[in-house]
């Protein structure tokens, strides 16, 4: 069978390979000039390769379980495999996430090209494909160059709006509705988190390791634990960008509260701070918190409690000391919003998956017809996991079951 693959990101370099090793001739078909040029820009030039805890339960849209089908086709275990038998090493980090021993992003891709090239897949680069189409019973698609190539079955992996870039964009929505398919609302998803911006912008560049909650009024919206990174405009790392998905589709007055000293009770971090009076009169309100968070953060708790930084620790009443243990557990920032498609990493929602099938990525309008990677209603959280549903939906699709 000849397959016409739209996108070399991750899903579709997957796609095509795998297409090429079940013996179909496989075309990949990219717009920018490279593949795989998001990919070379993953997990801050890293690329995060995977989760060894990749599970459904990671995974959101409107139907999370739809992501079953094709974590069950190639699990963790066959991805790695994969990689190392087109000579990529791996190692795994903390939390389950998986990076090149390279710490190369390139790596990642390199090896890719190298394999579609020896499986003998024929890329076309820097042209745009701008229509696809029914032709007999087989698919026609033109490029923006004027090519028009034709073939017996299509895969559309053209990722979703994040990283835009980095080759985000809508195409991919575009060329299934042609055919009649429909997608969800689409939102940023692991990207800042902003908010007022008085705290952050004073910490910028602050990390810091926490808990967090997104609340409405008193009720939690989703939780997350992990590194957070305070910026100009909000806060930033793996933690909020867990939260990001759910600040970004709920609406109402948001709050985004930090727990900076995650696993002790309010009466630990009491406790902490009496010792430190009676141990240490001579420090100040901004001091007391310096050898439990990173410096400026023990200064703008104090801020952040109401007292002076400069206050003599000697004489705070208790108070104070419970107001400033109380701002250690619960540093409350107002929610504005998230940042945009441009610098999210994922885009939440697109293509309804209910149009597809989970057992092999086909559509149930069009036969022929694959779809896989973002491009679906299918985001995962921060860890890897994104690129998992990219590489076994890639994986699912060209099979051409
Ligand atoms: C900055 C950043 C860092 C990230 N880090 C990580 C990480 O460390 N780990 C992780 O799991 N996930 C990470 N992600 C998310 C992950 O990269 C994506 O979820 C994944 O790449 C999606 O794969 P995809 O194949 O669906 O889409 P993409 O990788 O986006 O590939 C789609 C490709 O299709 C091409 N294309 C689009 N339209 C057309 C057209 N009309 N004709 C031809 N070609 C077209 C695009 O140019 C692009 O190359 C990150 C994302 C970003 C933006």
């Amino acid at each position: 069978m000849r397959v016409l693959i739209i996108g070399a990101g991750a899903s579709g370099m997957m796609a095509a390979l795998t297409a090429a090793r079940s013996g179909h001739e496989a075309l990949l078909f990219e717009r920018q000039s490279r593949v795989g040029r998001k990919l070379a820009a993953t997990g801050n030039g890293r690329c995060n390769i995977t989760n060894t805890g990749a599970a459904v339960s990671r995974y959101h849209g409107e139907d999370p379980d739809f992501a079953r089908g094709a974590l069950e086709a190639l699990p963790v275990a066959d991805t790695l495999g994969i990689f190392r038998g087109i000579g990529l090493l791996t190692r795994e980090e903390y939390g389950g996430r998986v990076y090149p021993l390279s710490n190369s992003a390139n790596s990642v891709t390199d090896t890719l090209r190298f394999a579609l090239e020896a499986e003998g897949v024929r890329l076309v680069s820097g042209d745009r494909v701008r229509a696809l189409r029914r032709e007999g019973s087989g698919f026609a698609l033109s490029t923006e160059s004027g090519a028009h190539v034709t073939g017996d079955a299509a895969i559309v992996a053209c990722g979703g709006m994040a990283g835009e870039k980095l080759g985000g964009g809508k195409d991919g929505y575009e060329l299934l509705r042609a055919f009649g398919h429909t997608r969800t609302a689409l939102y940023p998803a692991l990207a800042q988190i902003n908010t007022a911006p008085e705290f952050p912008r004073a910490l910028k560049g602050v990390k810091a390791d926490c808990a967090m909650r997104l609340m409405r009024s008193r009720e939690t919206l989703a939780e997350s634990s992990g590194e957070a990174l305070f910026t100009e405009t909000g806060v930033s790392g793996p933690a909020a960008f867990d939260l990001a998905r759910t600040a970004s589709t709920s609406g109402g007055e948001l709050t985004l509260s930090l727990d900076l000293l995650r696993g002790l009770g309010f009466g630990e971090v009491l406790g902490y701070l009496r010792s430190r009076v009676e141990n240490a009169p001579q420090l100040t309100a901004g001091e007391l918190f310096i050898g439990a968070v990173p410096n400026r953060l023990a200064r703008m708790l104090a801020k952040y409690a109401g007292l002076r930084q400069d206050a003599p620790a000697s004489g705070l009443d208790a108070r104070a000391l419970k107001s400033l243990a109380a701002a250690a557990g619960g540093f409350a920032l107002p929610v504005r919003g998230t940042e945009g498609f441009g610098t999210a990493q994922v885009t939440a929602g697109g293509i309804k998956t209910a149009e597809f099938d989970p057992a092999t990525m086909q559509s149930r309008l069009v036969p022929g017809l694959y779809a896989c990677g973002e491009v679906l209603d299918i985001d995962g959280d921060c860890g890897g996991f994104n690129l998992q549903w990219a590489w076994s939906s890639g994986f699912l699709a060209g099979r051409l079951l």
